[in-house]
């Protein structure tokens, strides 16, 4: 377990093997998952050394990354927050206040000495005589590889690509004389004062984004192709302010919160699927409320899918359709024909004006990270595996990928998985083995391979767009990442470490 850290000159990564450092285990990603597995590493697992890997230069993942006017949480930070750290501020929060509740767990459980910034995985080898990983890593800043070596690779490195967004090519994009800016990498001098702005995109970002900076603007269109649902209301929780007025404990206030809000969820997805007409007229009555009978909601704010198919954003105070209400931001529902010079030629025939056009039209998924992954030194497809409750893969050894869920909190999955994980780590110390495998049983070797999630379920963009590339789903829930955190909560707690879908050696 010891040794140095030893660099190589880029190019030198194929000389002889270099001195690497070797950790009981690797965290890829230092978001809110990696932060949250390396936490609960220094309290189940306080034995066994970790190291913490990041391509950025500081800690929060989504939350550093993202820096448009405006960027906050489509969640609540009751859920969105540790189980373990309560959350004491408003339910949707920006990432200002996420990235300092994130620091706060940093420096109480000293979690930064494990961290190393500005290092980008690039390989991944599992050996089976050595029943290791050996990992290459490239320093951003002075390009040197550095390696490692590890019994267990715990990837958190989110689902999609941080060094650039998605923009889909429309014709004439070249000829618009104005600026085209992505959300994920906005100019930090980006100056919109005065500027006609279009937002392209009808989802959180662009919701967010819109009210954002609609007061500086000369006007903010939001041109979507087709709408979405929000759920407009208070940034505040009453349960939560009535809890803090009778001096009950945050630890309680967190802990209570949390358990009435997953019950809420859990009653809005079951209505969303027992009654999704009610459920819809429910959400268009909240838009209603802020637009006014006059509004056209039917054709900007009514979903042609029925609730919870895409991830539903709650708005606070309705900033989004305030703005809209006082004339400094429209909605345009059309399709966009092509870019002109000046703007966008639709096809209703309509031209939209703009200086600045803000593409928010999503992420590029990547698939663990864009990391070359092999097993003795050949290349391993992720796509060719099948998935274990959607965190581990059939033929691939000592590796766990932290997926959270869609439709409740991110977080939520991070601590059930980090559970597991440990559990697993410890049970592996104790049977005195050194890998393990998930491997279908012979039950399961006709089941039908299905793709990773089920668009009928679940369809965003990103997702659709990227299915090919991830792993497989099987028509049992052990195969399955069922999204689906109610279940998930009692069954992940009674896994078997024994059962025959682990193959230890
Ligand atoms: C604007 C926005 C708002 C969102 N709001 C919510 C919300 O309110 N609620 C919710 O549940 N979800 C939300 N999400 C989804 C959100 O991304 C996740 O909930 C969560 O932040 C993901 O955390 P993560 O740590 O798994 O991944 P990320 O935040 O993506 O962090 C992954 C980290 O891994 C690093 N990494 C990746 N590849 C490598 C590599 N090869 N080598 C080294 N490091 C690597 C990255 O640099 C990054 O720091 C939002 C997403 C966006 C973009």
């Amino acid at each position: 377990m010891t040794g140095t850290e030893t660099l190589t000159k880029p190019g030198l990564q194929d000389a002889a093997p270099q001195q690497a450092k070797h950790y009981d285990v690797l965290i890829a990603g230092a978001g809110i998952s990696g932060i949250g597995a390396a936490y609960h590493m220094t309290t189940q697992c306080p034995d066994m050394s970790f190291i913490v890997l990041d391509a950025l230069d500081s800690f929060g993942g989504t939350w550093h990354t993202h820096r448009y006017p405006g960027i906050r949480s489509d969640s609540d930070l009751y859920t969105f927050g540790y189980r373990f750290k309560p959350w004491t501020g408003d339910p949707i929060a920006s990432a200002d206040k996420i990235l300092a509740y994130m620091n706060e767990v940093i420096e109480e459980n000293d979690l930064d000495r494990h961290i190393r910034y500005r290092h980008k995985i690039v390989s991944a080898n599992w050996s089976n005589e050595d029943k290791l990983w050996t990992l290459e890593a490239q320093r951003t800043d002075t390009k040197e590889i550095v390696r490692f070596t590890t019994n267990f690779l715990w990837m958190c490195q989110g689902y999609y690509r941080h060094s650039e967004g998605y923009t889909p090519e429309w014709d004439g994009m070249d000829k618009f004389k104005g600026q085209i800016v992505h959300p994920q990498t906005w100019p930090e001098d980006l100056d919109y004062k005065g500027k006609k702005v279009i937002v392209i995109g009808s989802g959180a970002t662009a919701a967010t984004l819109v009210p954002a900076i609609a007061g500086d603007t000369a006007h903010v269109t939001l041109l979507q192709r087709s709408p979405t649902y929000f759920i407009p209301g208070r940034n505040a929780n009453d349960l939560a302010d009535t809890l803090r007025q009778l001096q009950v404990d945050e630890t309680w206030i967190h802990e209570i919160v949390r358990r009435k809000i997953l019950f809420d969820q859990d009653e809005f997805t079951r209505r969303s699927i027992e009654e999704p007409e009610v459920v819809k007229q429910e959400l268009l009555e909240g838009v209603r409320a802020y637009l006014g009978p006059d509004f056209d909601i039917d054709k900007h704010f009514t979903p042609s899918y029925r609730p919870w198919r895409q991830r539903i954003a709650f708005v606070p105070d309705g900033d989004i359709f305030q703005g809209i209400s006082s004339g400094k931001a429209s909605v345009v529902t059309d399709e966009i024909e092509r870019f002109t010079e000046k703007g966008i030629l639709l096809k209703s025939g309509a031209e939209l004006e703009a200086d600045i056009i803000v593409t928010a039209t999503g992420f590029n998924l990547n698939v663990l990270g864009d990391i070359a992954f092999s097993i003795d030194e050949k290349p391993l497809v992720f796509s060719d595996t099948v998935t274990y409750r959607g965190m581990m893969f059939t033929g691939v050894p000592n590796l766990v990928w932290v997926f959270g869920y869609f439709r409740a909190s991110w977080t939520l999955r991070v601590d059930m998985l980090a559970d597991f994980v440990c559990a697993l780590l410890n049970h592996m110390k104790e049977k005195g083995v050194g890998k393990v495998t998930p491997v279908l049983r012979p039950e399961d070797k006709d089941m039908p391979l299905l793709p990773w999630i089920d668009p009928e379920n679940f369809n965003p963009g990103y997702l659709m767009r990227g299915m090919h590339l991830l792993p497989k789903r099987g028509d049992k829930p052990e195969w399955q990442h069922t999204q689906d955190y109610w279940v998930e909560k009692d069954v992940f707690k009674n896994i078997d470490l024994d059962d025959i879908v682990f193959s230890y050696e």
